[in-house]
């Protein structure tokens, strides 16, 4: 399985992206930085756009796709909890912000939604795919995405203290979670349910209790403005906890 990471950061610049994960090139977790990293024909390829939850650096570019999907004369197959879907029809596809993708045509929508059950894996492609309830502000799933081999890697999306509530259900090679600010910032992370490295390293040993092991990690939504911060916390935390803990940034590619 190849993960490439299209966006990284929860801000957008000229060098950063919103977060947006490639696997395979066959399916995309989180829509943040995705259209802008992609050509259309390998946006338009995609057998799945899977979305954690409804913040619009997640779901930035579902329109941008439904807009593609039209003039190409095809449909994008995206899936997500309700919550999701509800968010998407009442507030982006609107008809106001933008075309109603998720019902035109009706004989085939340009944005062909599929919505998802926590806890009951669905398959795409010949990968596995079990959605997984994780603590955030809004309702939010992250992913535990098998591929044909047995190998099997965890999105969370955006999650807070308490993600551990996921192990439970997985059991990864790689964890690709957030951290989105340094330790100072642990009051703010408790309150909007974001990690720091401190709050991260809670989880992280929480894994480590139930599981026995403790996979390699990747960090993505890093804010910019302090992530020389972060990378001076996470590297210490990867020596304490003695795994690799890195942070992902555009166009990093990774296999497992
Ligand atoms: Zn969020
Ligand atoms: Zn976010």
């Amino acid at each position: 399985m190849k993960i490439k990471f299209l966006g990284a950061h929860n801000c957008e610049s000229s060098t950063t992206k919103l977060v947006s994960l490639l696997i395979d090139e066959a399916l995309a977790l989180d829509a943040g930085g995705l259209t802008s990293s992609l050509p259309i024909e390998k946006q338009l390829a995609l057998k799945g756009v899977l979305l954690t939850h409804h913040h619009y650096d997640h779901i930035r570019d579902i329109p941008a796709l439904g807009m593609n999907a039209l003039f190409y004369e095809t449909s994008v197959p995206v899936y997500s909890t309700q919550a999701v879907r509800d968010a998407l029809a009442e507030y982006w596809l609107n008809g106001t912000i933008y075309s109603n993708f998720l019902e035109r045509p009706p004989e085939n929508p340009r944005i062909n939604f599929t919505v998802v059950e926590p806890l009951k894996a669905i398959h795409i492609d010949g990968y596995e795919i079990l959605p997984v309830p994780v603590v955030h502000s809004i309702p939010a799933a992250g992913y535990q995405v098998t591929s044909t081999d047995g190998k099997a890697v965890f999105y969370s999306g955006d999650a807070g203290p308490g993600l551990s509530e996921a192990w439970p259900h997985v059991s990864p090679r790689l964890i690709i979670t957030e951290v989105t600010a340094p330790n100072r910032f642990n009051e703010f992370g408790r309150r909007l349910k974001h990690l720091t490295p401190d709050l991260l390293r809670e989880e992280l040993l929480a894994f480590k209790h139930m599981k026995g092991y403790l996979p390699s990690v990747v960090l993505v939504h890093m804010n910019p403005r302090q992530e020389g911060e972060i990378a001076g916390e996470i590297a210490a935390l990867s020596m304490e906890l003695e795994t690799s803990i890195t942070l992902a940034y555009e166009g990093l590619v990774i296999k497992i």
